[in-house]
């Protein structure tokens, strides 16, 4: 190929996958992720080598999240935003969509990874709470690297190398999740909470899930939804109900008092983390968390539920 053909092609190159070294910038790429569940990959992946930074706290309530002007100046100075999309951040769709409008390069995770005869929908609305099942999830450490190595090519193979780790991390504990639901008996396979985030991890691992609230917590739920429950409590014998670290524990109190007043026992299971890591800590903390819970409350018969009702 004579060089006046070449020379083109290179410069197209250099253009399409520059890296970004802006002047008295030093510390790479500026990534901001909405969730603790793709932020905690993403920073783990960047390494030293680009900011991460994640908007919701580790107690935040997506659903409700409303961003202020900082959020708004935060994603606009961004290099790259990464969210989950599926309108877990209803609030935020504006503000991202002016971002994105402004040349920031801007990525719904969840939207990315999931397949479409995977996706769960819930009314007109698809259920966004895609990160419950390890499996799919695993696949965003994958897409990070790859949006990441767009921002920084010459990094390009050690994002890729973490993300690797990362996934593999996640197969793993997905495999061990299913061993350990496997082994429960099948009719103590019914997982009840405050709202219906545990669709996926109840496909995944073989759990009958059911919310007092939809989808999403800015339904309030109905006096009928908590009565209709109460009947499943009862005929169903369910031995316990797990409250959400980032949802009001009124719905969770009066399903459990509705239970009581008809003679069966319902107790709090514990804590589960939906939509946060919360106390927890982190993405994949608040998986085996959740599991360690599930299992305890449900596996270990009603006197071990009892212990643990601490509420
Ligand atoms: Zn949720």
């Amino acid at each position: 190929m004579a060089p006046s053909r070449i020379l083109p092609l290179v410069a197209a190159l250099a253009l399409s996958c520059s890296d970004r070294v802006d002047a008295g910038r030093t510390e790479g790429p500026r990534v901001v992720c909405t969730t603790a569940m793709i932020g905690d990959l993403a920073r783990e992946i960047a390494g030293d080598e680009a900011s991460v930074s994640t908007l919701f706290g580790a107690d935040m309530d997506p659903h409700l999240f409303r961003p202020t002007r900082d959020d708004v100046r935060l994603l606009m100075a961004a290099d790259l935003v990464l969210y989950n999309g599926l309108h877990l951040e209803g609030y935020l769709t504006d503000a991202l969509e002016r971002v994105g409008d402004s040349g920031v390069e801007v990525v719904p995770v969840a939207e990315e990874v999931l397949l479409e005869d995977e996706r769960i929908d819930s009314g007109p609305a698809p259920d966004p709470h895609v990160w419950m099942d390890a499996s799919i999830w695993s696949r965003v450490p994958g897409l990070i690297a790859g949006a990441l190595g767009q921002q920084r090519p010459s990094m390009g193979a050690a994002f890729t190398a973490r993300a690797a780790a990362i996934e593999a991390r996640l197969l793993a504990a997905d495999r061990a999740y299913q061993e350990s639901f496997n082994a429960l008996a099948p009719d103590r396979r019914v997982l009840l909470t405050a709202h219906d985030a545990f669709r996926y991890f109840g496909r995944r691992y073989g759990l009958e899930v059911r919310g007092i609230q939809g989808v999403s917590t800015t339904s309030e739920a109905s006096l009928s939804t908590i009565e209709e429950l109460v009947n499943v409590v009862v005929e169903r014998d369910i031995p316990a109900i797990f409250f959400e670290s980032t949802v009001s524990e009124r719905n969770v109190q009066a399903l459990v008092e509705g239970a009581r007043a008809r003679g069966h026992g319902l107790q709090v299971g514990g804590v589960l983390h939906a939509d946060a890591p919360g106390a927890a800590g982190t993405y994949e903390g608040m998986l085996q968390s959740n599991v360690t819970t599930i299992l305890g409350a449900l596996g270990a018969g009603h006197e071990a539920a009892a212990e643990a009702d601490v509420r």
